[in-house]
């Protein structure tokens, strides 16, 4: 997955973007990036491995412009080094183009293959970086219409900030997997992924980048094209789940109210009678967690606490790293725990190692009874469209049956939110929303490309 931010028309543009990258922290941690345009045209980038606080000073001092795009990225395994750091620079006869990516395009293999054929020569491994190459070819004259046709014939999920020449674009695709903001600030648009990204910055929303719509913002004003076949909605329902922060509105509703009604959802599909208490997996599931007790009218307490200087667990290059990762991040309150019946909320298990960590953790602890309650349902399939989920075989719901979940991970009761619950949750379902990783029901054909790593995701 990946974080996006872009502004125009701003003094400090450099200054604002790095602001809004560190509110999309959450949503990439292996490398960030921002690209400038300066007062007299030129576009320089900096790209860095890591945080956005680690991005090397000198050269971000150096930065400056009116106008600026950044990216925080979180890639698929394997394609993880600075030349897949966005936003991408590159010169092209029409000028600079610069690109920051979210989303995972499903058909970039055949793209690919199908450009480097006519002689275009790449220099990351990314999904992406196909749009680039596609841009520069294109002869429409209107930047926006120079995007329309990049895009066409580009399969899968993008939410995307280019930068071309004095043009900032924002689009999204046609069915709206990944979600795109727009706020204001001084009169300006600013674009973030999410709206904790404007709020940062001090701009207010203003509206969604629609999904097929291409918004371009330059010298001659504000534009709005929509060129594509309509498509049907399918925006990612794990966004709601686990991805966005809670202070967010995405596709037009809020994180902290979706949580919620997760929550609240769960306790009646799945109740915990005997239970004395609920505590939340921090800090994904915190708001499905108050949700749950709110619904089931048992305390809310603070079980398990979280180290906030130890990164995300989730990619590990081995199991046995990844196992101890979970004391690292993670430690139980004895004095909570000790004696009682309890409910542990998460938003998702997912291959199940985490979870069962923090089981143990728990029992040593000294609870009674660990009822785990899931505020989504089983993870059964890969994501192709940007978010980082094994393949099949790795995901424990995919291969287990609910009591052989139940007794992998050692707790004394399992329950996960129905696909229904889940989607009747979210604000603006059941329709329009993605579900393929909980339903096997997949919008695109996947990739031809097995794996789905060969073009790493750019996202
Ligand atoms: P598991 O028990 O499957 O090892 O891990 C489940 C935990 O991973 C949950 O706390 C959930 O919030 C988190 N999680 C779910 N999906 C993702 C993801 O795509 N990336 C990361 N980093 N964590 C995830
Ligand atoms: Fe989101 Fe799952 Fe669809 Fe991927 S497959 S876009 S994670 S709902
Ligand atoms: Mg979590």
């Amino acid at each position: 997955m990946c974080g996006i931010f872009g502004v125009r028309g701003q003094a400090d543009a450099v200054g604002l973007t790095k602001l809004g990258l560190y509110s999309l922290q959450h949503r990439g941690q292996e490398s960030a990036g921002i690209v400038a345009v300066d007062e007299r045209g030129d576009a320089r980038g900096v790209r860095s491995m890591g945080l956005v606080s680690e991005m090397p000073s000198p050269q971000l001092e150096a930065l400056h412009g009116t106008m600026a795009i950044g990216h925080t990225r979180y890639s698929t395994a394997g394609s993880s080094s600075i030349e897949n750091a966005q936003p991408m620079l590159v010169s092209s006869r029409g000028g600079h183009i610069s690109l920051a990516h979210n989303g995972n395009l499903t058909n970039a293999g055949e793209l690919r293959v199908e450009l480097e054929e006519h002689g275009s020569i790449f220099a990351s491994s990314m999904d992406s970086e196909v749009i680039v190459h596609r841009l520069a070819r294109s002869s429409a004259l209107k930047p926006e219409e120079r995007l329309a046709d990049a895009l066409r014939g580009v399969e899968g999920a993008y939410s995307i900030l280019i930068v071309l020449g004095d043009t900032l674009i924002a689009a999204r695709d046609p069915r709206g997997w990944r979600p795109l903001v727009m706020g204001r600030l001084d009169g300006a648009p600013v674009f973030g992924s999410e709206t904790c990204a404007l709020d940062i910055v001090g701009a207010h929303y203003e509206r969604d980048i629609e999904a097929g719509e291409i918004f371009a913002v330059d010298a001659d004003g504000e534009r709005s094209i929509f060129p594509f076949e309509k498509k049907e909605l399918k925006r990612c329902v794990f966004e709601h789940v686990y991805f966005a922060r809670p202070d967010s509105r995405i596709f037009g509703g809020s994180v902290d109210r979706a949580r919620r009604a997760l929550g609240h959802r769960l306790a009646q599909e799945c109740p915990a009678p005997g239970a004395e208490l609920v505590f939340s997996v921090p800090d994904s599931s915190n708001s499905a967690a108050i949700g749950f007790a709110e619904e089931s009218g048992l305390p809310y307490e603070l079980a398990l606490i979280r180290n906030h200087y130890v990164g995300r667990t989730f990619i590990q290059p081995t199991q046995a790293t990844r196992d101890a990762k979970v004391r690292l991040k993670y430690n139980a309150v004895r004095e909570v725990l000790q004696g009682k019946r309890v409910v542990m909320v998460d938003d998702s298990i997912v291959r199940g190692t985490t979870t069962r960590g923090l089981v143990q953790l728990v029992r040593a602890a000294g609870a009674a009874e660990v009822h785990m309650r899931v505020s989504s349902a089983p993870v059964t399939g890969p994501c192709y469209y940007g978010i980082d989920t094994p393949s099949r075989d790795e995901l424990i719901a995919a291969n287990h049956t609910l009591e052989e979940i139940r007794t992998s991970l050692g707790v004394d009761s399992l329950g996960y939110l129905s696909l229904d619950g889940m989607l009747q949750s979210v604000p603006g379902g059941p329709h329009g929303f993605c579900h393929a990783c909980f339903s096997g029901d997949y919008p695109t054909p996947p990739p031809t490309d097995p794996d789905k790593l060969r073009y790493g995701c750019g996202c």
